[in-house]
């Protein structure tokens, strides 16, 4: 008897959902997931690029953007606070023209303010002194390339674990009902110590390690086993000469700790580069 008038509640709930996923994406924003590869794309015209482009476009537009970049990697956990950040060029060896690219987006100290207060008990200190570093604007550049959009960078803390990280991450899913675009830069596959420079230019080029370790992060994807996801260093091999170091591995997880669960995926720029790294990037959207 207990059982019946559950009936009708649960088709009335399929019905709400049905609603939700038809209201515009401007009720909750998608996340990303941007492969950045070399800060060369900043000024460079390629493939990649233009996958940053097209991407953009099919997004509402958002009020700021929360980004957690492999090159804000810190003794805590951080956020930049100041109202100005500047263009930070934390690269070497490259040409004048890639010094002189600045990316004037405002910074967001109200929404920085926000996200001290959602990742509460973990203490996040307010940055003023970093900016934007070449992970966070080196994409976004072509996202928004007006640079109206404030930005704001949450650290990364190496003394956390990725499970530690994965559940920070979910705290900060109210953001993305409040128009906030969050993206994690960052590559799943990167490991610089063993790129082949004599082939940089050659299409979707990975040793055999980076097509298995490539293939068993798709599968685990779109299986939507996070959690094997998380714990990364479990594997094997061709995984561990994927992920040498934790850096550019860890926004992703910021990026699945986002994801809901039934939410869509989509890769694109999913192609190998160098031999020994990946620019596969992802969009999750209700
Ligand atoms: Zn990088």
């Amino acid at each position: 008897m207990g059982v019946v008038p559950f009936l009708p509640y649960m088709s009335s709930i399929n019905e709400l959902d049905k609603l939700q996923a038809e209201l515009p994406l401007t009720s909750k924003m998608p996340i990303l997931f941007l492969g950045h590869g070399s800060p060369m794309n900043a000024i460079e015209e390629n493939e990649f690029v233009v996958g940053f482009r097209n991407v953009a476009k099919k997004l509402p537009k958002p009020k700021a953007i929360l980004c957690v970049s492999a090159h804000y990697y810190t003794n805590g956990t951080k956020v930049t606070a100041m109202a100005k950040p500047k263009t930070i060029h934390d690269f070497g060896g490259f040409p004048k023209a890639l010094y002189d690219e600045q990316y004037p987006a405002p910074g967001d100290p109200k929404l920085a303010g926000e996200t001290k207060d959602l990742l509460k008990p973990t203490p996040v200190a307010l940055d003023e002194s970093w900016g934007l570093d070449h992970g966070a604007w080196t994409v976004i550049k072509h996202l928004y390339p007006k640079a109206d959009v404030p930005v704001i960078q949450l650290s990364i803390d190496y003394n956390k674990s990725p499970e530690q990280h994965f559940e920070l991450a979910k705290q900060l899913k109210n953001l993305r009902n409040k128009g906030i675009l969050i993206i994690g830069s960052g590559n799943i596959i990167h490991n610089l110590g063993l790129v082949d420079f004599a082939n940089m230019h050659k299409d979707n080029y990975g040793y055999d390690w980076a097509i298995e370790a490539n293939n068993l992060f798709h599968k685990r994807l779109l299986d939507n086993d996070l959690a094997g996801l998380v714990a990364y260093g479990k594997l094997g091999k061709a995984f561990q000469l994927a992920v040498p170091t934790p850096d550019h591995y860890l926004p992703l997880i910021y990026t699945l700790g986002l994801k809901d669960k039934n939410e869509k995926v989509e890769l694109f720029n999913d192609k190998l580069l160098a031999g020994s790294l990946s620019m596969t990037s992802i969009k999750i959207s209700a």
